[in-house]
Parts: structure tokens; sequence; C-alpha cells
């Protein structure tokens, strides 16, 4: 029986949206609220196929999502009839530690366990509760889902997910890597899977998600293996503000040298570094390719930094692998920039990647293999849905309650 499952993606000042018909896999409607606490708060949608644009002061999460229910319940628009046609409620989920290897159905002891990761997803997870809570209120009798972003990772084995600290910081404090971007990863491979005709059991992957956030995953049998985020999503490839990996070292450096505190450097480190601090211009890739291009020196040294980088991590998950039977670029930069791409994969034929350059360049808004025919390894162009897998996972839990 079709089910209409609301998405929701909740952020500290935004709600973001999408309304599924499933299983079709059908969108009715999807839009953001942004600014949300702010004077100027904006709401922009799509509902059946009509943009609605509504201009005014929301105050909190409560008011947004009554707004939202309300702009998707307009008659004018022929979105919903009515609100109780919503039969599910899918929720993004940063941090599950470790209580959530899979998606779950939301019930008090679910948010009391998101609540306890709040420590180690300080900006994330409130504003995911906050979420869940007037989403609980506003359709008590709708079925609300869970979807983490760490769950997919839950998967790795002792000695990639431990640190090399003490070992009482995991045992006391879980500190670990968890890995992020879970539900991306999760839903690339699936689709790669699918592209290469084999079972997903079947398929050994290196999945890299390059949007804002950059992430790299190991994937052997369909299950993730390793991944280059750690217990925060700071860790691993350089992003758009964020420094990936550093010498950590550098943080009491700066505490002595420059006399920064703790706080500051995690801010440097989390919202100055990546592309946006080498290139002193833009932590936007489209931005920085265009400066290169004009012949910006710093702009060139962060993409030379940024492609090197991911091309490292695919050596050392081709190692970490043995056999991999196709790596994939997902997420703004990975399905778009067809020159980082090739730049990654340069020099990789000893490895078993060889570029198709023309095909590379003409990929992008659909699933593409880029590699040469002789290529041992397929390299695969996926757009990525995190959306979708959050609806069809709501789903599936859903009709089985
Ligand atoms: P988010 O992680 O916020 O979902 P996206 O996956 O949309 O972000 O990725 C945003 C990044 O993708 C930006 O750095 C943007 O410049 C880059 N991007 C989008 N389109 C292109 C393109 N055609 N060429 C190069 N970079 C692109």
């Amino acid at each position: 029986m079709s089910m209409k499952v609301l998405v929701i993606n909740s952020g500290s000042s935004s709600i973001k949206f999408e309304l599924y018909v499933m299983p079709e896999k059908k969108v009715e409607a999807k839009g953001l609220l942004q600014k949300i606490g702010e004077e100027s708060s904006e709401l922009k949608a799509k509902v059946g196929g009509e943009e609605v644009v509504v201009k005014r002061r929301v105050k909190d999460h409560a008011e947004g999502l009554k707004l939202i229910v309300g702009a998707l319940t307009d008659a004018q628009h022929g979105g919903l009839k009515d609100i109780s046609e919503i039969g599910a409620v899918g929720h993004r989920v940063v941090h599950g530690g470790e209580a959530f290897a899979e998606t779950a159905l939301i019930t008090d002891e679910v948010v009391k366990a998101i609540e306890a990761h709040i420590e180690v997803a300080p900006l994330h997870n409130p504003p995911n509760l906050l979420g869940i809570r007037v989403a609980r209120e506003l359709l008590p009798k709708v079925p609300q889902v869970a979807v983490f972003d760490t769950s997919f990772h839950q998967s790795m084995p002792d000695y990639a997910y431990t640190y090399a600290i003490p070992y009482e910081l995991y045992k006391e404090h879980k500190v670990r890597r968890y890995g992020f971007h879970g539900t991306s990863h999760r839903y690339v491979a699936a689709r790669a899977a699918a592209l290469l005709g084999k079972p997903l059991s079947a398929v050994n992957l290196i999945t890299a998600h390059l949007g804002n956030g950059c992430s790299i995953t190991a994937i052997r049998g369909g299950k993730s293996v390793d991944t280059s985020m750690g217990l925060t999503p700071l860790e691993g490839l350089v992003m758009g503000t964020r420094s990936g990996d550093i010498d950590p070292a550098l943080i009491a450096y700066l505490e002595r040298v420059k006399k920064l505190s703790v706080a500051e450097i995690d801010n440097l480190l989390n919202k100055k570094s990546g592309l946006l601090g080498l290139s002193g211009k833009s932590n936007d890739v489209r931005s920085v390719l265009a400066a290169e291009a004009e012949g910006d020196k710093r702009a060139a040294l962060a993409m030379s930094i940024y492609c090197y980088r991911v091309k490292k991590y695919l050596g050392a998950y081709t190692a970490a692998l043995g056999t991999v039977h196709a790596v994939v670029f997902t997420a703004g930069v990975g399905e778009n920039a067809a020159s980082v791409r090739a730049r990654i994969l340069e020099n990789l034929a000893p490895l078993g990647y060889e570029l198709d350059a023309e095909k590379n360049k003409s990929a992008g808004g659909k699933d593409l293999d880029v590699a040469t025919p002789a290529s041992r390894i397929r390299i695969l162009v996926i757009p990525t849905n995190e959306e979708l897998l959050i609806a069809q996972d709501t789903y599936e839990l859903a009709s089985r309650n």
C-alpha cells in the first residue's frame, strides 16, 4: 500500500524536508526553511510542481514545522489533502554512536539514547532532536524513524575504529572512529552494486563523498570497513572549511605559540581551514577552481592538496581491501567536478584505475561508468540521494509496525 513519508533534516536554524510517496519513490514536495529565529525567515518549497515562497518571521522549529505542513496541505498547490495523509516521518540524525547500527523506530528510549550522544555531536544532535520533538508533537500518532549518519560504519573492525591512545578513553568515554555520511555511502554502494550487476554482499567498493563535507569509505562485501571521518566529522579529507588530517601536536603548538584557547583552535580547524583557509577566498570548490583558472596560486595549491589527500586515501583503501571492484564519486564535487576526479585518478593505472577522459567529462546527473573498458577497477559517478534512503528505511520500518 502507498504511504506518504515526510523526510526531515533539522539543522540549528533550518529544516530541510521532502515528501515521498513510497514505495513508488515519487517526490511530491520538497523544500527548505531557513533562518529560523530571525526576522527574515524564509520557506522555499516546491509543492505539486508549484513554487511556494513564504517570507515571515518563524520563531522556532515548532512554528517552522507547522508552516511546512501548512504549505504541504495548502489546497491551492495540491500537496496533501490533510495532515493525516502523512503515514510516517523519517529524521536524519547525525550521531547514533555505538547504540545504533541500524535505523530505529523512535521511542522515548531512542530519544534518550540520541540525547546521550550530544556530547560527541554538540552541533548536530540537538537540532536533530528538536526536529524529532516537534514532529512527534505535531503528528503524535504517526510512526517516526531515525536514520543515523553513523550506523553504516558500525561494521568497521576494531583495528580500524580504535585510536592508538590510552585504551581507557575508548572504554570509559567511547572515544573512537565513528564515521559520518553513512546514508550517502550506503545509498551509492547499493546503486554501484546494481550498476555492476552483482549482489551488494559480493562487491568491494571505495566510495568518495565529496561535497561541502568530504569523506571516503572502504566497503567490503557491502559493509563499511573503514572511513576517513572519525570521532567527529573533522578528520580525514580536506573539506570546504575543515582541515581534515593534521598532526594532533598542532593543537598544543597553537596554544603555546599563538596563545589560542582550545575552543578557538577547534573553531579554526572546523570553520577557517580547508579550502577556505588555504585559498583565502572561498570554501566552495567551484569558486576555488575558477580562481585557479585565473592564475591564483593559493587556489591552485588548495586544489592540489584537496585532490592529493583523496588520492592518498584511495591508495590506502585499495591496500586495505586488496580487491576493489569500483570506486564511486558522489556529492556536489564528486558528481560534477570532472577535473577533480581526473586529478585524483592521475597516474593510478598501476593500481587498476584507468579513467576515460571523454566519458569523465560527460558525467553528471546520472549513474555513469567513466573507466576505460580495460580498467581493472570500474570508476563510477553516482548522484547521491540521502533523502530517498531515509524515505525507504522509514517506509520499511513503518510498514512493519
Ligand atoms: P553538501 O555537503 O552541503 O550537501 P554538496 O554535496 O551540494 O554539499 O556539495 C557542494 C560542493 O559541490 C561545493 O563545494 C560546490 O562548489 C561543489 N560543486 C557543485 N557543482 C560543481 C561543479 N559543477 N563543479 C565543481 N564543483 C561543484
